[in-house]
């Protein structure tokens, strides 16, 4: 009697797993998805989405994924809460251990976990999470009205994140540590014009101060000219980058400095990884685009490269 092992399982169920899982579903592929601490992925935790093309006054985040993953099941895909902690090369193709220790095994993997919040590596930054430093502006942002905040960053992150500030609190400092924002020209045009933002170009936040148990200023240094000052403060943002969610593969698959996992140069497998087998979709391989509509691109191929791998293996 045949094993009853996966034919693919998906790693990960934000826009880049979910889009795989439909492909590989869609190709009577046995899939099952591990939905990760973040069912949904990061698009869970914004507010209107006016990239994703077919709705013309944007969707909400939440409902999209909530779609995705409806639409996953409707086909037919098994997707299932739980923490991939390891994967193991066995005969048959690849054991996919969960934290609790099940383990479930499959003839290829998708991986597809995305990407976290840089922080800037300060002192006491950990412990003034969610006490005035926060990675995520939209998730954070009410709970800054009417008050004095920062952000750090000078991507498209930064910039948006700054420009939806301004919905809820008095003044958004937006410090750069160069002379010029990295972001498009699209957004940066949204917050120059804006009143409530004002620029604090050069500069980095080199400190930390605390007032009874909460952020209560940061030092930041001008990288030009050393000078430095105190800014009184409300909240922080940092906006400087992600970390790619791949640390259980270490040692496994190949991955960039960052963490990054890197795809072959390889023309009839395109997403597939280092390993034989392990596939990569989004930002968890991807740390230009940051998009959902990447994600899902690179979701679909990896989707459609499996089918075509695990055929070719017939
Ligand atoms: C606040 C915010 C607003 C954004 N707005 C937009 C926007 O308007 N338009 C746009 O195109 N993009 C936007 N993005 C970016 C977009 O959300 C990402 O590019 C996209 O979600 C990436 O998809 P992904 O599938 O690669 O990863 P993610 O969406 O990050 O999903 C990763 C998944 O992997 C899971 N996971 C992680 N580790 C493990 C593990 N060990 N085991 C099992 N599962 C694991 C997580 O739980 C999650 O389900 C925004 C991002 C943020 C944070």
């Amino acid at each position: 009697m045949e094993k009853n092992i996966y034919d693919t399982v998906i790693i990960g169920s934000g826009p880049g797993g979910l889009t795989a899982a439909i492909y590989t579903v869609r190709a009577d592929l046995k899939t099952l998805v591990i939905a990760g601490k973040e069912a949904g992925g990061q698009l869970v935790i914004t507010t209107l989405v006016e990239n994703w093309p077919g709705f013309p006054e944007g969707i909400h985040g939440p409902e999209l994924m909530k779609n995705m993953q409806k639409q996953v099941s409707n086909l037919g895909g098994e997707i299932r809460q739980g923490e991939v902690e390891k994967v193991e090369k066995i005969n048959e193709g690849f054991g996919v251990v969960l934290t609790g220790g099940e383990r479930v095994e499959a003839k290829s993997v998708i991986v597809a976990t995305g990407a976290g919040a840089r922080w800037l590596g300060l002192p006491n930054e950990k412990e003034l999470i969610g006490k005035g430093v926060s990675g995520c502006a939209t998730c954070d942002g009410m709970f800054y009205r009417d008050k004095v905040v920062a952000m750090v960053g000078g991507g498209d992150t930064a910039v948006q994140e700054a420009h939806f500030l301004t919905k809820f609190v008095q003044k958004v400092y937006l410090i750069h540590r160069r002379d010029e924002l990295r972001a498009s020209v699209a957004e940066q045009k949204k917050i120059l014009n804006n009143a409530k933002i004002e620029m604090v170009w050069n500069s980095e936040v080199k400190e930390l101060i605390e007032r009874e148990g909460r952020l209560g200023s940061i030092r930041v240094e001008n990288n030009k000219t050393g000078e430095e000052k105190t800014m009184e403060i409300g909240g922080l943002f940092v906006a400087i980058g992600r970390v790619p969610a791949t640390k259980f593969l270490e040692g496994l698959v190949e991955m960039n400095e960052n963490g990054f996992v890197k795809t072959r140069t390889n023309e009839k497998y395109p997403t597939m990884t280092s390993v034989t087998g392990i596939f990569v979709a989004g930002d968890c391989s991807d740390s230009v685009y940051k998009q959902a509509i990447v994600a899902a691109g690179e979701g679909c191929k990896a989707g459609l490269e499996v089918e075509k791998w695990l055929e070719s293996r017939n």
